[in-house]
């Protein structure tokens, strides 16, 4: 019996296939632990996964929906069958705690269940033409070739709302994971090729962000990209998207820095259930987490009490071990990141009120204590930049004017929450958010799936993803004019 591990290979034109280097996916909660061993691929690998991609996008274009529909029905039933075991491999490479590994496979399985669904809705117009006798018909056709390029934190959902609905429209995908989380996205590319579809319709190529990545948005055969990630990646992934021969159709969803405001009349507890779930779980690595807490005078101080309470009573550990709630950061990269951010909130003067260390748990990981900054200034680097970490402050705040006002000034614009019983307070905190998402007595990460999911300013550029707006993506959009 041979003890070699698995080499999990790049799928390119329907071929599995090994490349240059190897990568070693190491286990967060336990880097002597090897998650398994992956191809990493290079610029020519993509360079074939894209030609694989053009050559296959004309008769996959052509294909009924009813196909289409039926390989994403069938990929999402095994994924729900398989989602304690995936989960578990999620978790072992990202570090989430089990339950929100499983819980994020689930997700991915109702997302290619909805979008086999819109594989069979796709809209269109008829109207009257303006001159005599003229008929006008608007009708919406696949894109052609889809650059999928994702983040580390959501290692199987984000995947899968991206290339289910680039293939329920016709379009053929390139997809380009995090280096820090194949397992997942390997999982997911071979599931949807066993559930039936051609060579070359789904291409995955491991490897780096600037090889293969880059690859992806300057290469000409490209006609689109879909990138989750860092505003600083996706700042440059626009350049290359606009710098060759094609423009390159783009959506990038990238970071955010969201504020939860919590008003005098807010119920206590439901507010700290909100911040705490909010701020620290997935160790707070979520484009959604909420970092600012925005508080006003009259329950400041009863609320920070109660957020420490609750934070005392949480386990960091090991993502797999039951009765973890934060799992550790993804790498030792961001652990550093998160460590020096909480420096930079001390020597700026904010209060460590609680957390904030690195500890040496029985298992070597980047496990990290959740961090509360108290006496936050809303100038402070802690309370404007993105940490992406279990790091949050609180600022307090006169009244509700102030809140909204602070909850407003920043450069991103994903996700906002406010925490109220005043109808009057929520509904202008509803109108008047400047961000894609709005929540009301709820946690600002955690969403559905069947409903559209972007932001505003730089947190997002394009189209929304998901649901049924997920269309005006994937989608171009001809107008035909008749006369008969
Ligand atoms: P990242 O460093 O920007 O990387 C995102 C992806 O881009 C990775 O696959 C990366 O590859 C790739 N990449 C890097 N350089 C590239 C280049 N020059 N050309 C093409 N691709 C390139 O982000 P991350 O650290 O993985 O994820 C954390 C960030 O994602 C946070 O800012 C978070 O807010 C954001 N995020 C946003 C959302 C949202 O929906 N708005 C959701 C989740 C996460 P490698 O890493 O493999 O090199
Ligand atoms: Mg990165």
């Amino acid at each position: 019996m041979s003890l070699k591990p698995t080499l999990h290979c790049n799928l390119i034109g329907g071929q599995w296939c090994e490349a240059a280097e190897v990568s070693e996916n190491i286990n967060p909660s336990d880097t002597r632990d090897v998650v398994g061993l992956y191809a990493r691929g290079g610029r020519d690998d993509a360079e074939r996964a894209v030609d694989a991609a053009r050559a296959a996008f004309p008769a996959w274009s052509q294909t009924t929906p009813q196909l289409r529909h039926d390989i994403l029905a069938r990929a999402a039933q095994e994924l729900a069958a398989r989602k304690e075991e995936l989960g578990r491999l999620l978790s072992s490479e990202e570090g989430k705690t089990l339950p929100e590994g499983i819980g994020e496979v689930g997700r991915a399985a109702s997302v290619l269940a909805f979008m086999a669904g819109e594989a069979l809705r796709v809209p269109g117009d008829r109207m009257a033409g303006l001159l005599p006798g003229s008929e006008t018909e608007v009708t919406r056709e696949p894109l052609g070739v889809v650059g999928v390029v994702s983040p580390w934190n959501f290692p199987i959902a984000i995947p899968a709302w991206k290339i289910a609905p680039a293939l329920a429209f016709g379009n053929t995908v390139v997809f380009k994971p995090a280096e820090l989380v194949p397992g997942s996205a390997w999982a997911l590319v071979d599931i949807l090729h066993r559930a039936g579809l051609p060579p070359g319709v789904l291409n995955l190529v491991m490897g780096s962000g600037s090889q293969v990545g880059g690859v992806l948005c300057s290469h000409p055969g490209v006609d689109a990209i879909s990138f989750t990630g860092s505003v600083a990646t996706g700042r440059r992934i626009a350049v290359d998207c606009v710098s060759g021969s094609v423009m390159k159709r783009m959506q990038l969803e990238m970071g955010g820095k969201n504020p939860l405001v919590v008003l005098d009349d807010a119920d206590l507890d439901m507010a700290v259930e909100c911040a705490v779930q909010g701020a620290f779980f997935s160790t707070g690595q979520r484009c959604t987490a909420s970092s600012r807490f925005i508080v006003t005078e009259g329950i400041h101080d009863r609320f920070v009490r109660a957020v420490i309470g609750r934070l005392e009573g949480l386990k960091v550990g090991h993502a797999l071990d039951a009765g973890t709630h934060i799992g550790p950061v993804v790498d030792d990269k961001q652990l550093q990141v998160d460590l020096s951010y909480i420096a930079i909130g001390v020597q700026e003067g904010a209060r460590l009120a609680w957390g904030g260390k690195p500890l040496n748990l029985q298992t070597p990981g980047f496990y990290l204590q959740p961090a509360l900054f108290t006496e936050v200034d809303a100038t402070m680097r802690v309370a404007r930049e993105e940490i992406f970490g279990p790091v949050a402050t609180v600022t307090r705040v006169k009244d509700f004017d102030e809140a909204l006002h602070m909850a407003n000034a920043t450069e991103f614009g994903l996700a906002v929450g406010i925490c109220t019983t005043s109808l009057r307070h929520a509904t202008h905190f509803k109108r008047h958010a400047q961000a894609g998402i709005v929540k009301v007595n709820q946690a600002t990460s955690g969403l559905d799936y069947h409903l559209p999911f972007g932001g505003r300013k730089a947190s997002s550029y394009g189209p929304r993803e998901q649901g049924r707006y997920a269309v005006d993506f994937y989608t171009v959009v001809k107008t035909a004019y008749t006369s008969v």
